[in-house]
């Protein structure tokens, strides 16, 4: 069967409306017309739930040095230190910036009220109304984009893949959730913000939005993706029957909250010498090995013996939450256990957000510009989609200028022929069934402690998945789950291939890190359809010198490559 789809033309195409995107759009605007897409009714990533804050340093040099040193050591020697040079020293600028544009940050007599959070060194975290700072920095960038004549911003468009022709992106293909129409939007580039990965494991912090779609649409085009295998765990989400995993911020343990096992012990104690401050991977696995020793699903985070009433001004809507489900943590211990909190690996970058494709950029939690090392730093997030944000639409406006200076986009009078692939719908049910047996394969087998049994075990189970979803009609519903079995996978691969441990990846039968190339990044690339060597796209495309990459043979990723192929043959034929 035939369908005839209409495109959409523009300059700029961006994929997400969190804090990266939206701050790359508004850079990309004074260089022509950007549409943001964006799937469901607004920003419901990862952005606005951040409360913590944005850990920024505004009080000059010494200040950066400290902020730097603290990303790299946090980072477990995985940093790109040029990355992290660039987060410290832009970052006090994007956020002057915000602050013009309206941003409210907490203050007292007219000065920042800083918190200081685990593995900080000094106190830096900018907040807004206690613990909404995402959603203020969100608000306050929506507000801008939508004043902003160049902007157009439609929700309810689901992403469905890039388009690709001869190895540059052109656009992408969406999904019109609310007519069921699909929408080929060509442009001179197109910009990957599409956020996190953590709704592949059984405990998330992240909203139902982070299935990994856009790491999984750019392995599908043969975009190279590294770090996988770091997945940061929140060691402090609310553990309660039925209840999401709720992220009880570091701030809380910054404030002075002490973690005690089912026998009332400070146990951290035990584990490293900052105690409860330790860095999140430490604290991790320390309340992992806490909940295993007592046969128990949660460790519990102690507030009763701070102010009452300084607490509940503090953290007004954790305080809330909290209450919501009958805990009052003024009076009593809450129960908390770690959860998948933040997807360091991603779409390989270089410090300007270029992907490996031309005409492909990367920006946020999608993206992987080694910033964050095998470690990220709390609340040095948010900062990282403030400043690579506008230094993606920088690169991306000079790439369009240069590439399209004098033909217009490939195909922008092409009406495309879509071929629909075969109906092979999975029930609603059936669909529900996949994601719960991934995300329960994910959180036991690949979760805060690893083994090459249990990966090879979740690699089996996952494989299987795949192919099931393989050849279905691409709904928005089966495309999320495929892209959290593949994500899944290259997690496990990743995760499989890294024979030690360091930072947020500790594996039981590695546990200290392994070999003398200990600190290579590792590079996963597809290419059973459209090969790719290192020769085309040399690897090496960080400015460190001592960067180094692995680059997995396409084949050995092959035998998991099954996704409706029908649709790839559209990229071909535009
Ligand atoms: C509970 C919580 C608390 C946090 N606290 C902090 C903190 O205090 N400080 C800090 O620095 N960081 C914090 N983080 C991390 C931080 O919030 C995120 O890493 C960051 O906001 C990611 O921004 P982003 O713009 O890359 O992605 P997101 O904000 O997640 O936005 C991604 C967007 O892409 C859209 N999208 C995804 N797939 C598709 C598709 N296929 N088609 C169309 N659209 C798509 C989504 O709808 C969404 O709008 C926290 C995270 C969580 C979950």
């Amino acid at each position: 069967m035939k369908r005839r789809a209409s495109t959409i033309v523009t300059d700029f195409l961006v994929l997400g409306s969190g804090v990266a995107g939206l701050q790359a759009a508004l850079n990309l605007a004074q260089g022509g017309q950007v549409l943001i897409l964006n799937k469901g009714k607004g920003p419901q990533g990862s952005s606005p739930y951040a409360q913590g804050g944005v850990a920024v340093a505004m009080g000059g040099q010494k200040d950066q040095e400290a902020h730097y040193q603290d990303t790299l050591k946090a980072g477990a020697g995985m940093c790109h230190e040029e990355a992290v040079k660039i987060l410290v020293t832009e970052g006090p600028q994007r956020i002057k910036e915000l602050i013009a544009w309206g941003a409210q940050f907490d203050r007292k007599g007219g000065q920042f009220l800083y918190a200081k959070e685990a593995s900080h060194s000094q106190a830096r975290v900018l907040r807004a109304k206690g613990d909404t700072t995402g959603e203020e920095i969100v608000k306050t960038l929506l507000r801008q984009s939508k004043q902003h004549p160049n902007i157009k911003l439609l929700n309810h468009h689901f992403i469905l893949d890039l388009m690709i022709r001869d190895g540059i992106c052109l656009g992408a293909l969406a999904l019109n959730e609310r007519t069921g129409q699909w929408l080929p939007v060509l442009a001179k580039a197109t910009i990957l913000a599409t956020g996190g990965t953590g709704q592949i494991y059984l405990r998330t912090t992240n909203p139902e939005v982070a299935t990994g779609d856009g790491i999984a649409m750019a392995y599908r085009a043969g975009a190279f993706l590294e770090d996988m295998e770091f997945v940061q765990f929140h060691p402090t989400a609310l553990c309660v029957t039925h209840a999401p995993a709720f992220l009880l911020t570091e701030a809380l343990r910054g404030e002075g909250a002490i973690l005690r096992n089912k026998r009332g012990e400070a146990f951290m104690k035990r584990y490293h010498p900052a105690k409860d401050l330790a860095p999140r991977d430490a604290v991790s696995r320390a309340i992992w090995a806490e909940m295993q020793a007592d046969h128990q699903p949660h460790a519990y985070l102690d507030m009763t013996h701070l102010d009452k009433t300084y607490l509940i001004k503090r953290f007004p809507m954790i305080y809330k939450t909290c209450l919501s489900y009958g805990l009052d943590f003024t009076r009593e211990p809450i129960p908390v256990s770690p959860a998948a909190h933040f997807m360091i690996g991603g779409v390989k970058t270089d410090l300007d957000g270029a992907a490996t494709l031309q005409g492909l950029f990367a920006v946020g939690e999608v993206a992987c510009t080694q910033v964050h090392g095998a470690n990220r730093l709390g609340s040095n997030s948010l900062l990282e989609g403030l400043v690579f944000g506008v230094r993606v639409g920088k690169a991306a406006r000079r790439f369009a200028a240069r590439h399209y200076k004098k033909a217009g986009i490939p195909g922008d009078s092409l009406t495309l022929d879509l071929t629909e692939p075969p109906d092979l719908d999975l029930s609603e049910d059936q669909i529900l069934e996949i994601q719960r047996k991934i995300k329960q394969t994910l959180w036991e087998k690949v979760g805060v402690v690893r083994s090459e049994r249990l990966l090879r075990e979740a690699i089996t189970v996952l494989t299987s998945y795949h192919h099931r979803l393989a050849g279905c009609y691409p709904s928005r519903q089966i495309m999320e789950t495929l892209n959290m079995a593949t994500v899944a996978m290259l997690i496990s691969t990743a995760a499989l291939n890294r024979k030690g441990s360091v930072g947020v990846h500790f594996r039981s039968d590695y546990p200290k890190s392994h070999g003398r190339n200990w600190q290579a990044h590792k590079t996963l690339v597809s290419g059973p359809w459209r090969p790719l060597t290192s020769r085309r796209h040399p690897p090496d495309i960080g400015q460190d010198c001592r960067y180094k990459s692995l680059l997995l043979s396409a084949g050995s990723l092959y035998k998991w490559w099954c996704v409706p192929s029908l649709l790839l043959d559209i990229f071909y034929n535009i």
